[in-house]
C-alpha cells in the first residue's frame, strides 16, 4: 500500500486540492489506480450546513455525501467517482468513537485521542485503500499545519509512514510564498517555519509544492529547498496557472511522475497526460466570447457554484467558446429591470435555497421565454421555470413554491407526501444518485441520446404533478421523470429554441474532458 500525505501552511486556499488533484492525474496518467480522500479538522458534520461564503460548494458524490469543493477537483481531475468514505471531518469521527464508547468496545479503557481517535483515521485510511483496491492513496488534511484542530490528523499520517515505511508513505507539503510588492521579493520564510512546524510533529516533508502569483526563480527554489532540507528536484514551482487544468502538465515539464515514483520505490512508466493536452488545446482555440448570466441569490460567488462554473466553462472549451460568466444579483434585476440582461446569450439560474432574489429570477425566466433566449434551469432553477410559465402562461398569478411562500394556495413546488416531517436542516434533503426516465422525442432525449440516465440531486422540494396536464396543455414538457412517473427529473418548453431545466446538478457529474450533455447543448444554442 502506497500513500501520498497533502499537507499545507500559510493559510486555506492555496490551491492544495488542486494539487492533489493535479497528482493524482499524473499518477493516473501513468496507469496507476489512484484515489483521494480529504480529513476535515472542523467540527461540522459535513459541509451540507456551511454557508457557501465561507467553504464554498457543497459538492454531493453518487452516493450521497455532502461534501467539500476539493471532492469536486479529485473527481474532475481524476476523471471518477469518489464516496462517503473519501471525505470525513472531525465530527464524524468523534461521533463514532462516542457511539463505540457507548457500545463498551474500549472495554473500560480510557478514550483518547492517542490511540483511539489517531487510530480511527488509521482504519478509514486502510478501509479506503482497501474498498477501492488503490494502487496509491492521495490523503487531504485539510486546513493548514498548526490548525488544533487537525494535529490528530497529522500524527496519525505519521503513524501510518512508520507503520508502513518511508519508501511506502511520502508527504506532499504546499506552501505560499509572499510577494512584498515594496522590495519586490518573493518569500521564503513562512515556508520555511512551516516546514519545521511539521517536523515538530515528526513529519518531514518530501516534496513541496511552492505557490506564487508569479513564475518563481530558480535561485529561489533552491534557496527554499536547502533551508528546509528538501532535495531540490523534489521542490515545485506552482505560479498561478491561467487554467488550473494546466498544472498536471505544469508539474510533469519538471517530471514529477518521474520523481513521485522515485519517492514511492515504483517502476518508471510513460504519462499520458494527452487529454489535459488537448483540453489546453481546445482553451488556446477558444476566441469567441459566449456571455452567461448566472442570475443568483448573491453574486460574484465563484466558489459558491465551483462546479457549475467549472461545467459550463469546459463545455465552452469542447466547442471552441470562451464562456463569460456575468454574475447578476437577482435582486438587483427586481431593482433595474431587464437592461441587465439584454447583453447576454444564454441565462443560466443555479441552484439555491431561500426566498431572495425569486421574484428577479422569475423575471430572468421570463425574458428568456419571451425572447427566445437560451435557458438552462439547475435544481432552483427549473423550480423557478415552472413558477413563472404557471403565473404568466397559465394565469395562475399566485403560483410559488412552499419553500418561499409556505400557505400559498398554488404552491406547485413543494414537498411530496413521502418527504413530509423532514425539515431538520442537516442531511435530509434528496441527496445523491437517482435514476430517471427521458421521453422519446423531448429536447432532453435530443442531448442525453439516451431515454435512461442517473443524475445527482440536493434540495427538498419537488414539483407537483397534479399541474403537470394543465401546463403540457400550454407547451411546458415534463421531459423526464424518476422511473415511477411521479417526480419531475427535466422540465422543458416546447416552443421555445431551448429552454430546459433540471431538478438535479448535471455539474457534479461533468468532467473537463467530457462536459455534461445538458452544458454542450446550452453551448450550441448560444452560437
Ligand atoms: N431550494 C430548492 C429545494 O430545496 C432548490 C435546491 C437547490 O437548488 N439545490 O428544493
Amino acid at each position: 500500500m502506497k500513500v501520498i500525505f497533502v499537507t499545507g501552511w500559510v493559510l486555506s486556499g492555496i490551491g492544495k486540492g488542486i494539487v492533489a488533484a493535479s497528482v493524482g492525474a499524473i499518477l493516473k496518467g501513468m496507469g496507476h489506480r489512484v484515489f483521494c480522500q480529504k480529513f476535515d479538522g472542523y467540527l461540522n458534520v459535513d459541509p451540507g450546513t456551511m454557508s457557501p461564503f465561507q467553504h464554498g460548494e457543497v459538492f454531493v458524490t453518487e452516493d450521497g455525501a455532502e461534501t467539500d469543493l476539493d471532492l469536486g477537483h479529485y473527481e474532475r481531475f481524476l476523471d471518477t467517482n469518489l464516496n462517503k468514505l473519501s471525505s470525513f471531518t472531525s465530527w464524524k469521527l468523534y461521533e463514532e468513537i462516542l457511539e463505540r464508547e457507548r457500545k463498551g468496545i474500549y472495554l473500560g479503557g480510557t478514550v483518547q485521542i492517542v490511540p483511539h481517535l489517531t487510530d480511527l483515521v488509521k482504519e478509514k485510511i486502510y478501509l479506503w485503500a482497501e474498498t477501492w483496491k488503490n494502487d496509491i492513496s492521495i490523503v487531504e488534511i485539510g486546513g493548514t499545519v498548526g490548525d488544533m484542530e487537525n494535529e490528530y490528523l497529522l500524527e496519525s499520517a505519521r503513524q501510518i509512514q512508520q507503520d508502513l515505511g518511508r519508501e511506502n508513505v511520502i508527504f506532499l507539503h504546499v506552501t505560499l510564498l509572499p510577494f512584498l510588492g515594496a522590495s519586490k521579493e518573493l518569500k521564503t520564510k513562512p515556508t520555511q517555519h512551516s516546514v519545521r512546524t511539521l517536523m515538530g510533529y515528526g513529519i518531514s516533508p518530501d516534496f513541496l509544492f511552492i505557490r506564487a502569483d508569479d513564475p518563481i526563480p530558480f535561485d529561489i527554489l533552491e534557496k527554499t529547498a536547502r533551508a528546509c532540507g528538501i532535495l531540490p528536484h523534489r521542490v515545485f514551482p506552482v505560479p498561478t496557472a491561467d487554467s488550473i487544468y494546466r498544472v498536471p502538465l505544469q508539474f510533469e515539464n519538471f517530471e514529477l511522475s518521474h520523481k513521485i515514483i522515485e519517492a514511492l520505490g515504483l517502476e518508471k512508466r510513460h504519462c499520458d497526460l494527452s487529454k489535459w493536452e488537448k483540453l489546453m488545446e481546445n482553451i488556446q482555440n477558444s476566441k469567441e466570447e459566449l456571455h452567461i448570466a448566472m442570475v443568483g441569490k448573491y453574486n460574484d460567488l465563484e466558489d459558491a457554484y465551483f462546479s457549475l462554473n467549472e461545467g459550463l466553462r469546459t463545455a465552452g472549451y469542447a466547442k471552441w467558446k470562451k464562456v463569460k460568466l456575468d454574475f447578476i444579483n437577482a435582486t438587483d434585476i427586481e431593482e433595474q429591470g431587464m437592461e441587465l440582461l439584454t447583453h447576454v446569450d444564454g441565462i443560466c439560474i443555479p441552484g439555491w435555497f431561500g426566498d431572495r432574489g425569486i421574484e428577479g429570477m422569475i423575471l430572468a425566466a421570463k425574458y428568456a421565454r419571451e425572447n427566445a433566449i437560451p435557458y438552462l434551469g439547475i435544481c432552483l432553477g427549473s423550480q423557478i421555470m415552472a413558477i413563472e410559465f404557471a403565473r404568466n402562461v397559465l394565469g395562475i398569478t399566485d403560483a410559488n413554491s412552499e419553500e418561499f411562500y409556505p400557505n400559498g394556495t398554488h404552491n406547485i413546488i413543494r414537498i411530496m407526501e413521502t418527504q413530509k416531517g423532514i425539515m431538520k436542516k442537516g442531511g435530509t434533503m434528496r441527496l445523491g444518485t437517482y435514476d430517471c426516465i427521458i421521453q422519446k422525442g423531448t429536447l432532453a432525449e435530443q442531448l442525453y441520446r439516451t431515454i435512461k440516465t442517473s443524475e445527482r440531486h440536493r434540495h427538498r422540494f419537488e414539483f407537483d404533478p397534479a399541474y403537470r396536464e394543465l401546463m403540457e396543455k400550454k407547451g411546458f414538457v415534463v421531459s423526464a421523470t424518476s422511473p415511477d412517473g411521479q417526480l419531475a427529473e427535466i422540465v422543458e418548453l416546447r416552443d421555445h429554441p431551448f429552454m430546459i431545466a433540471t431538478q438535479a446538478h448535471p455539474e457534479f457529474k461533468s468532467r473537463p474532458t467530457a462536459p455534461h450533455p445538458l452544458f454542450l447543448g446550452f453551448i450550441e444554442a448560444m452560437k
